[in-house]
């Protein structure tokens, strides 16, 4: 017996309450009307959100920003159009520990508003040049575009496809530690999907390349858009016959099966975890996948 999908709970960065739309976008004059004393730009400290003590986000208005500030229209929210300002630099660099901070502090609906954010910026940040032939781009339809004058190429942002999957045999779960993971996290197996394959098949690949499983009756359960850049998580659970583990040292510290009430005495134990292992964070969609297998 499976729980229904709708079972999962809300994931971190879903749930945007802004109206995107897109009928806009495509209009350069309801575009320009909108652009008025009401608007409201993100307040932005590079790619990290500015917020108050309740954990909102802050806004500028127009007159707050820069001639020269290239905006990416968010969508409608309150009446009123919001717009995101891409910043001049390029925008890399890693900043994720000041990234885990703020994604604990934002409250869900402007956390979900400042992810979709971010993802767009730094695609703009990062998509200055056309990849056909090298001309610089400029962007069109509210940010949701770029165009190459040089060669006519159009350049949308990219969403990159990322399966996360449970691997269930025999009432245990195969979890698994990246090197990057802190001690005793261990979390479910992700990986790209690949150009030509299907979900299913990313899935059963990864598993096998990872820790020498292969697994059946692939199933989807629940996503997560991932704004770092832009990754959608794709979670799964599928079934393993045979729990025999060969782990691929160069993608893994370790694999391993853990039963039930050791999965369960994990998430007891809170952030900290206990001596064998901590539960992966809740603004992760590895928790709640676990949550929902141990909730059946
Ligand atoms: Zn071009």
């Amino acid at each position: 017996m499976h729980l229904p999908v709708s079972a999962v709970p809300p994931m971190a960065f879903a749930g945007s309450p802004i109206d995107r739309a897109d009928n806009i976008r495509v209009d350069p004059a309801a575009l320009g009307n909108l652009m008025n004393w009401r608007a409201r730009v993100l307040n932005l400290d590079g790619l990290l959100p500015e917020f108050d003590d309740d954990g909102r986000l802050l806004w500028h208005t127009l007159a707050d920003v820069g001639e020269d500030t290239e905006l990416v229209f968010l969508g409608m929210m309150d009446d009123r159009a919001h717009f995101a300002p891409v910043p001049v630099e390029g925008a890399s660099g890693p900043a994720m520990p000041r990234a885990w901070q703020v994604m604990q502090m934002l409250q869900p609906e402007d956390l979900a508003l400042y992810g979709g954010a971010r993802s767009l910026i730094d695609w703009h940040a990062r998509h200055r040049f056309c990849a056909n032939c090298g001309a610089p781009t400029k962007p069109a339809k509210g940010g949701w575009q770029r165009n190459c004058d040089a060669c006519g190429a159009q350049h949308f942002p990219r969403t990159d496809p990322v399966t996360i999957m449970l691997v269930e045999h025999e009432d245990r779960l195969l979890l698994g530690r990246q090197p990057r993971f802190p001690p005793r996290m261990y979390s479910a197996l992700a990986g790209f999907v690949e150009p030509g394959e299907t979900i299913e098949e990313a899935v059963a690949r990864e598993i096998h390349e990872e820790a020498g499983v292969r697994v059946r009756d692939v199933r989807y359960i629940a996503s997560q858009p991932w704004p770092f850049p832009s990754q959608l998580m794709i979670g799964c659970t599928s079934v393993a016959d045979d729990p025999e583990i060969t782990i691929d040292r160069t993608e893994l510290d370790d694999a391993r099966w853990f039963t039930r009430a050791e999965l369960e005495d994990a998430r007891a134990a809170g952030p900290d975890g206990n001596e064998q292992m901590i539960f992966p964070q809740k603004f992760a969609i590895a928790h709640h996948l676990i949550a929902w297998w141990l909730d059946q």
